[in-house]
């Protein structure tokens, strides 16, 4: 706490100047809160003296030199001082003052400039976030640095700030003194538990605006970082915290303090936790200046005012403390990080937002809104703080936020994000990639955005290749929002375009096993029906799940039969593996399963595990005779950011095998819905494959009656007691389960008890 620096008079100083180092010149005194700082003008350059405080450990003075040669050869442009040996090559010298006290002594380069807070009308934001770039390459350079007395015990060392509580007596404003020490005590019970498990390395602790230099050129940026004298082995983030220095920025809004923290995070990337503390950290920053300056000024009342502007700085530590909760929303908001989910989030007041900005009709899944921030593995995170099993999202496929597609999308996303008419690795490894996992036949791939644009594309592929312009889907379908796709589409009960026509999908909970020479002649009697109005089939789509048409049992045989008379037709078969495709039924692919022979195949949704990304893979043959005649070109599809995220999905994939997963969880789980069913007379049927089940709810087991109104109720109620699933169906009656491929018999285990207590609250 005594700062008690050394006050040689200057002429004792010149003498081993020159002795030491061989400089003679000017000699002007700076101000040190524990050393004897001497500016020293030469005829070739300026320096900075300094003369060690007598009770300065040698440890820690090696420190700080070591520090600083660390920092020189690591990052030899950033601009702090050098420290410079002594003629015959020594760290320190030695100076033996009239009474026989012997003062190390120490020469450094001098970094010239007037600091930020000699000038605050120059504390601009800019000027905020070049102070912020400038510690955090500071913190780089410091990066891997590691001297034994880096743990020394510091009066501003920030991990022992509790130990300031001592001092708070003297802080006569009773107000204040509780302000600051509750800071204190809250720093002391949760917010240092909390940083110790963050980030540590040797940091500056001292970058507030008394050692920030301004660029007397370009006053918008900081020329330098000065005093080395606080330096210790902490958590990162407190380096930041004391450069956001609120109580030497007395006037400053608080808010001010997000470009010191947009300005490091820019260099350095703060971590979620770190984020998460720093404006306590702030804030304890600012109390402990409050107390070391109370106890300062009552043990020592004759040294002049630790703060001259002591008003302005409780009214500022006032303003952050009761500003705090919006300033940790506002400073994610500010560094683009999710809210939190810990409550804090106002959903009504965001849902109300959304309907103002996004319309009022934008689709909500569930009555009561389900607000989510955060995702991971087969976990939701709900605003509420609740969490959520999701059997519902088959986009996450392998995982909610799986760090390797996360690291992929990142990594590529910070070297480039371009598009394919530019040569680069990732599109054709992954093309590559992607075309062994389907037959030899299909070779090569063209890269979309989304499912519908996949289908979209091969329907315009279909129809330049066969020069046919009919189209075969099954009944009840689902393939888009483009104008193909809607056209594909059957499931909305819109009138059937001119050039399509129905195959009706299997169902042999209602009706009997549907024979291939069934699903042949219903395909001929529907190519008949096209060609009474002259048109052609060019191509039949069957998503292989046939999820919105209930997801029923297909027969084997079933669609190899419709294939092989839609191509006798002339007319191409396309596989939507939108929903089926990456190991979702238990195998890579539906058609592969089923037993079909696609002349193309289009994927959305899981591809990019929410990334967007759509593929149509076809024949190479094929490729060249639609690309004779159109020029395509998706300026996203199949970018470098996209491609990382599909390769990552494949990799994954193969290293967790999922595709064995889906197949033995999926059996797991069909077992345990039939466990169920005989319980729970509202399940009718239990159907599927892999980690695809579909439960069909009916009032009446009988008449299979159509559970329609219960199976809504049901969503509902599951969703409340913590699980996510969806329905389909042309009643809405059929429970869609569509886990991600990660889920384990223990999270069926979850789900199943989460079922049969929403079942028992169904009203009959
Ligand atoms: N095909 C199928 C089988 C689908 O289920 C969907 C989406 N539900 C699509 C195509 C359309 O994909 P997207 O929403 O990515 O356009």
């Amino acid at each position: 706490m005594d700062r008690n620096p050394p006050e040689l008079s200057l002429d004792l100083l010149a003498e081993p100047l020159l002795k030491y180092y061989g400089l003679r010149g000017n000699l002007t005194s700076l101000n040190s809160e524990r050393d004897q700082n001497t500016r020293v003008d030469t005829s070739d350059g300026t320096y900075l003296l300094k003369v060690c405080n007598v009770d300065e450990q040698p440890e820690v003075i090696d420190l700080q030199i070591k520090a600083l040669r660390h920092i020189a050869r690591r990052d030899p442009g950033l601009p702090v001082p050098r420290a410079l040996p002594t003629l015959d090559g020594r760290d320190t010298a030695l100076l033996e003052a009239a009474d026989g006290t012997n003062y190390t002594v120490r020469l450094m380069s001098f970094v010239a400039g007037d600091t930020i807070r000699s000038h605050p009308e120059l504390d601009t934001p800019a000027l905020r976030r070049s102070s912020g770039a400038m510690l955090a390459r500071l913190d780089l350079a410091l990066r891997g640095f590691f001297h034994s007395a880096a743990d020394q015990e510091h009066p501003w060392a920030m991990t022992h700030m509790p130990k300031l509580l001592v001092y708070t007596e003297h802080i006569s404003d009773s107000d204040a003194r509780r302000t600051v020490e509750a800071i204190l005590e809250r720093m002391r019970d949760e917010t240092l538990p909390r940083t110790s498990r963050m980030r540590h390395q040797v940091v500056h602790q001292d970058a507030h605006t008394g050692n920030l230099v301004i660029d007397p050129v370009h006053p918008t940026e900081i020329a330098g970082i000065i005093d080395f004298g606080d330096m210790v082995y902490a958590p990162l983030i407190m380096d930041l915290a004391v450069a956001i220095d609120l109580t030497g920025r007395p006037s400053l809004s608080p808010e001010g303090l997000f470009d010191v923290a947009i300005g490091y995070d820019a260099v350095l990337p703060l971590e979620e936790d770190e984020v998460d503390v720093l404006i306590d950290l702030v804030l304890g920053r600012m109390a402990m200046t409050a107390a070391i300056a109370a106890g300062r000024n009552a043990l020592w009342p004759h040294v002049p005012a630790y703060h001259d502007h002591e008003v302005q700085m409780w009214q500022q530590l006032e303003r952050v403390s009761s500003a705090a909760p919006d300033l940790r929303i506002g400073l994610r908001r500010a560094l683009r990080f999710p809210m939190p989910i810990d409550g804090s989030v106002d959903s009504v007041q965001l849902r109300a937002d959304r309907e103002r900005v996004m319309g009022e009709r934008s689709p909500h899944f569930y009555e009561k809104t389900l607000h989510l921030e955060r995702g991971r593995g087969v976990w939701l995170y709900g605003a509420d703080g609740r969490h959520y099993l999701d059997f519902y999202n088959n986009v996450p496929t392998v995982g909610h936020s799986h760090p390797h597609v996360v690291n992929a999308v990142s990594r590529q996303l910070a070297a480039l994000n371009t598009h394919t008419r530019y040569l680069y690795n990732n599109a054709v490894e992954y093309a590559d990639r992607l075309t062994t996992t389907v037959a030899n036949h299909l070779d090569v791939c063209l890269f979309v955005n989304s499912g519908s644009e996949a289908n979209d594309v091969a329907w315009q592929i279909s129809q330049v290749v066969t020069g046919n312009a009919g189209l075969l889907v099954m009944h009840n379908a689902y393939h888009g929002i483009t104008q193909a796709g809607i056209d594909m589409t059957t499931a909305k009960g819109l009138e059937r375009a001119r050039h399509v026509e129905e195959i009706p999908a299997p169902d042999d909970y209602h009706r009997a096993i549907t024979t291939p020479a069934e699903a042949t002649s219903d395909t001929e009697s529907a190519i008949a029906q096209l060609r009474s109005r002259g048109i052609d089939p060019a191509a039949f789509i069957v998503d292989s799940a046939m999820c919105s048409s209930g997801i029923p049992a297909v027969p084997d045989g079933f669609l190899g039969a419709i294939a092989s008379t839609v191509h006798a037709a002339g007319g191409l078969v396309i596989a939507d593996e939108v929903q089926s495709g990456f190991g979702r039924l238990g195998a890579m692919w539906g058609h592969e399963l089923l037993g079909m022979r696609p002349d193309i195949v289009t994927l959305g949704k899981p591809v990019g595990n929410g990334h967007p990304l759509g593929v149509v893979i076809t024949s190479r043959a094929i490729l060249d005779e639609f690309q004779a005649q159109v020029r395509l070109f998706s300026t996203f599809g199949g970018n470098p950011v996209s491609c990382a995220a599909g390769l990552a999905v494949l990799d994954v994939i193969d290293r967790e095998d999922l595709i064995t997963n889906s197949r033995t969880t999926g059996d797991y789980l069909r077992e345990r819905l039939r466990e169920l069913a005989a319980t729970r007379p509202l399940i009718g049927d239990v159907r599927g494959k892999g980690l695809l089940a579909g439960l069909e709810l009916v009032t009446d087991r009988e008449t299979k009656a159509p559970a329609t109104t219960q199976t809504l109720e049901l969503l509902e109620l599951m969703r409340e007691n913590g699980a996510l699933v969806g329905k389909d169906g042309e009643h809405a009656h059929i429970l869609k389960l569509r886990p991600p491929l990660v889920t384990t018999q223990a999270h069926v285990d979850v789900f199943i008890d989460i079922l049969d207590r929403s079942l028992a609250e169904v009203s009959i």
